[in-house]
């Protein structure tokens, strides 16, 4: 048996899997923050291409892929599944592991299966550039690298903590043309707003993701992109999934549980909603969201209407959240920060269709370690997150002497994560559990929607 499951160009896949019509029941609108009725098309015009509108609210199951996105994906695609049998040795369990890799990609993420078609469709839209923000750096390096393929120019709002702790995501940014900016920015006014309040602030994704959204909405050239949350980029991912089914099939294998990170859930979605599919015919399987404690969106949050953003400039949607103004602590260097949750994934798991749990850092860091030693491959921390679910999958089939499929995804490597890794290392990381006080306290800054 192979150690690795390899696909043909030929066998990647031709069109992505839209979930929307197989979801439990319709989905909630999503609100204009400044008229609190539902957003259309003409709201969304300013910052999005119409192709884009049309994939997020598309009730067509299957979505044709652009050949030129195809053929962009042929860079990487399809992605290697592995079976991690020195990682099953190392643990001494009867469960099968696998675990799809997205770490080969240039940037070394999941996110370019979302970059690349968004860039796409902008082109072909005649725009000339695009803005966006970035945390650890994985989304905006995506986003540089798409541009540069073509043509476009890009506009990075970076969280300004992230610039220092994560320099080389920067350089790779600049590497690929895109002009990147510490965000809170004077370039804005909702950076400037900030700003006078706090000199010192040192940035959120919320507070980024205000800067591009205005950046987009005040240049008619320049549209706003986003690399997780949305239905669009949750479809855009589920080339994972759909490859990972099929590998599993070579394999003879289906699995009994699917796990991944989730930060704003477009990996999440991406392998697990192709499996969610297989339910109509009967199929069980299990999928598992794994979270940051610090940061714990599904497992502690509020369902509940909510902006996208700290500004309150994009729009509102029915998500998980732990409050537009959430500030993840500064010691935690696991990455997965957002306040909120894609909404699909909000409304599979509010519908108890998918399980959710949350670990300390430490945990995630120490099954990285030994990941690495035992598979060779360094995870990104987010991934980190799914790689610790998966080994205490193993060790419950472990203890109950029970054979298991285990597949999960590493959603990239961490080769440039080091930093994270040396605090792990020399003992320096401090686990942090979100305090249910803070999320009592954001659900009175919750806007009022009653549609
Ligand atoms: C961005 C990122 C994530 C989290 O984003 P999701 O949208 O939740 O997938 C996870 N893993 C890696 C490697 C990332 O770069």
């Amino acid at each position: 048996m192979d150690t690795k499951i390899m696909l043909t160009e030929e066998q990647i896949p031709r069109q992505w899997y839209n979930i929307i019509p197989d979801m439990p029941g319709p989905l909630h609108p999503v609100i204009n923050p400044r008229t609190l009725q539902p957003v259309t098309p003409d709201d969304l015009l300013p910052i999005f291409p119409m192709a884009i509108i049309e994939q997020e609210v598309s009730n067509q199951r299957w979505i044709d892929i652009p050949d030129e996105v195809r053929d962009i994906y042929r860079l990487w695609r399809p992605a290697p599944l592995f079976r991690a049998r020195r990682l099953e040795q190392a643990l001494g369990t009867p469960a099968k592991i696998y675990y799809k890799f997205e770490g080969v990609s240039p940037a070394g993420s999941h996110k370019p299966n979302s970059a690349i078609p968004q860039a796409y469709y902008n082109k072909k839209a005649g725009i000339r550039r695009l803005a966006t923000e970035t945390g650890a750096g994985q989304w905006g390096s995506s986003l540089a690298l798409a541009c540069s393929m073509f043509g476009l120019e890009c506009t990075v709002y970076m969280v300004k903590v992230s610039c220092t702790q994560k320099p080389y995501r920067k350089s790779m940014m600049q590497l690929w043309g895109a002009n990147v900016i510490p965000s809170p920015s004077e370039f804005t006014d909702a950076g400037r707003s900030i700003l006078a309040h706090d000199p010192d602030n040192l940035g959120s994704l919320g507070i980024a993701i205000s800067e591009a959204v205005e950046d987009a909405a005040t240049h008619d050239d320049t549209n706003y992109a986003l690399g997780s949350v949305l239905n669009h980029v949750c479809l855009h991912q589920t080339v994972i999934g759909q490859e990972a089914k099929e590998q599993l099939k070579v394999a003879g294998d289906y699995p009994d549980v699917v796990i991944a990170c989730c930060g704003g859930g477009s990996n999440f979605a991406g392998l697990a909603f192709p499996f969610i599919a297989d339910r109509a015919s009967g199929r069980q399987v299990r999928c598992l969201a794994v979270e940051p404690a610090s940061c714990p969106t599904l497992t502690k949050g509020i369902y509940a209407f909510d902006y996208g953003d700290t500004a309150k400039m994009a729009p509102i949607a029915m998500m998980y959240t732990l409050g537009h103004d959430f500030m993840p602590p500064g010691i935690h260097a696991g990455g997965l920060r957002y306040h909120g949750e894609s909404p699909l994934v909000s409304q599979l798991y509010a519908a108890g269709a998918i399980e959710a749990k949350s670990y300390k850092q430490n945990a995630c860091f120490e099954g990285a370690v030994l990941f690495a030693r035992s598979e060779g491959i360094v995870p990104a921390p987010e991934s980190s997150h799914a790689v610790r679910a998966a080994i205490d999958e193993a060790m419950l089939a472990k203890e109950e002497g029970k054979e298991r499929t285990i597949l999960f995804g590493l959603s990239g490597h961490g080769q440039l994560d080091m930093g994270a890794y040396d605090a792990y290392l020399s003992g320096n990381l401090e686990d942090y559990e979100y305090p249910e006080e803070k999320i009592r306290e954001a659900l009175e800054r919750l806007p009022k929607v009653s549609v």
